[in-house]
């Protein structure tokens, strides 16, 4: 069978065989390399998506494998009735890296943000309060799709068919100062912010609104959670999201980029806090998974590299600069905009086409993108993308337009 035909082949079976939930690109992904992705026709793609902000160093990072394999050849799983090295060493790597001292992992985004939830009503009850039980979110925001991470997310769109979702979750309009200082009150558990908004179409907050939100949290006797699974982990430029602002909260929830492309949650927090996740009160079988946080490991030690972070923010200006400069006459995107290497581009009101057309044009071109909402594009690289390959994506970026333009 030809390499086309087997691609083909595949993708057939794999719309008999899935629930229709997702629908992937028409590509089998067979291989990478750095930045670099190819499909199972040869077909080579730069790699500007990241498997939706994950792969932070990029595919076949050779410490990253080589540490994998060991780990593998050593021993896959544990279970949280025994503890194991990998995993404590990644704790003591998170709470060297900013405000926590208490670590609890799990799987996933949703896994942290239920865990964030959780222990916020937890810390609560334990102290006699049983009404503080409310989680403050902000319309636009993306927590996850498990039940209570899906309360929490203040997007309609992504609860139609799946009510009665649980009780006691209040959303507010995003950057709304007012808002928030009405509703934050002796019933607030919690207020839940992502530093910026991924999903909901990279948004920063704006500026000073973390410390407001620090600030109302207090005064309320509530504790701040941010929700650091898309910005978090290097990819602002610096380790973590909120550290631009010097704003820390209670509780901060992590995944994507962690694990470097393996399965890896986590929510981080203070002694204090984390005290009320008391024995037996919360778990998972696979938390801690030694090969996951032996990959977590690694994606650490190569962030805290000098430079690395520098570099970052040094080539996601590069990737803004050129994505202006791609609009300017044409009058593209509205804005540009976002931290580091996670980028947004808003097409512009009047431009007839939207970002899904873009991110299909851009593959065409052998290259990867994605979305963030219906007008947004996504831009969001593996963390080891340098100057030449910035280039020759925005290169290949203004192919795709001047094509989707004609
Ligand atoms: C992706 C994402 C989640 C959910 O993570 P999953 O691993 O898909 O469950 C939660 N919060 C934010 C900010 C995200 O970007």
């Amino acid at each position: 069978m030809t390499s086309e035909r087997r691609q083909a082949d595949l993708i057939r079976r794999a719309e008999r065989v899935f629930t229709p939930n997702l629908r992937p690109a028409p590509v089998v992904l067979d291989h990478g390399e750095g930045v670099r992705l190819y499909d199972l026709e040869g077909r080579e793609y730069l790699d500007f998506a990241s498997g939706i902000a994950v792969s932070a160093l990029g595919h076949r990072h050779p410490a990253l494998v080589s540490a994998i394999k060991a780990q593998a050849e050593r021993l896959l799983h544990t279970s949280n009735l025994y503890w194991n090295q990998p995993s404590i060493e990644l704790a003591e790597k998170l709470v060297a890296s900013c405000f926590a001292e208490r670590v609890f992992f799990c799987n996933s985004g949703a896994e942290a943000n239920e865990a964030a939830i959780k222990l916020a009503r937890k810390f609560a009850h334990d102290r006699g309060e049983t009404e503080r039980v409310e989680i403050l979110s902000f319309e636009g925001s993306f927590h996850g799709r498990t039940m209570g991470a899906l309360a929490a997310t203040a997007q309609p769109k992504y609860h139609v068919g799946f009510e009665p979702l649980p009780r006691g979750f209040t959303y507010l309009p995003f950057g709304d100062l007012e808002a928030l200082e009405r509703a934050a009150s002796p019933r607030t558990a919690a207020i839940l912010i992502e530093p910026v908004q991924g999903e909901g179409g990279v948004r920063a907050t704006p500026e000073g609104f973390l410390a407001e939100c620090r600030r109302l949290a207090d005064r309320a006797g509530a504790l701040l959670v941010f929700d650091e699974v898309q910005i978090g982990v290097g990819r602002s430029g610096k380790m973590f999201g909120h550290q631009h602002e010097g704003v820390e909260p209670d509780i901060m929830s992590l995944a994507k980029g962690i694990g470097g492309g393996l399965p890896l949650g986590a929510i981080v927090t203070t002694e204090r806090v984390g005290a009320s996740l008391s024995f037996g009160s919360h778990a998972t079988t696979y938390g801690g998974n030694p090969v996951a946080c032996c990959a977590g490991g690694v994606v650490f030690d190569a962030l805290a590299a000098p430079g690395f972070l520098d570099r970052v923010s040094r080539v996601g200006h590069q990737l803004r600069d050129g994505l202006t400069a791609i609009s300017a006459g044409r009058g593209l995107f509205k804005e540009v905009r976002g931290r580091g290497m996670l980028i947004g581009a808003e097409l512009a009101p009047e431009v007839p086409f939207e970002a899904k057309a873009v991110v299909e044009a851009c593959r065409a071109q052998g290259l990867l993108v994605h979305v963030a909402g219906p007008r947004v594009v996504r831009i969001a690289p593996p963390l080891v993308l340098d100057a030449a390959d910035a280039a020759l994506g925005l290169e290949r970026f203004r192919e795709a337009i001047s094509a989707l333009e004609v």
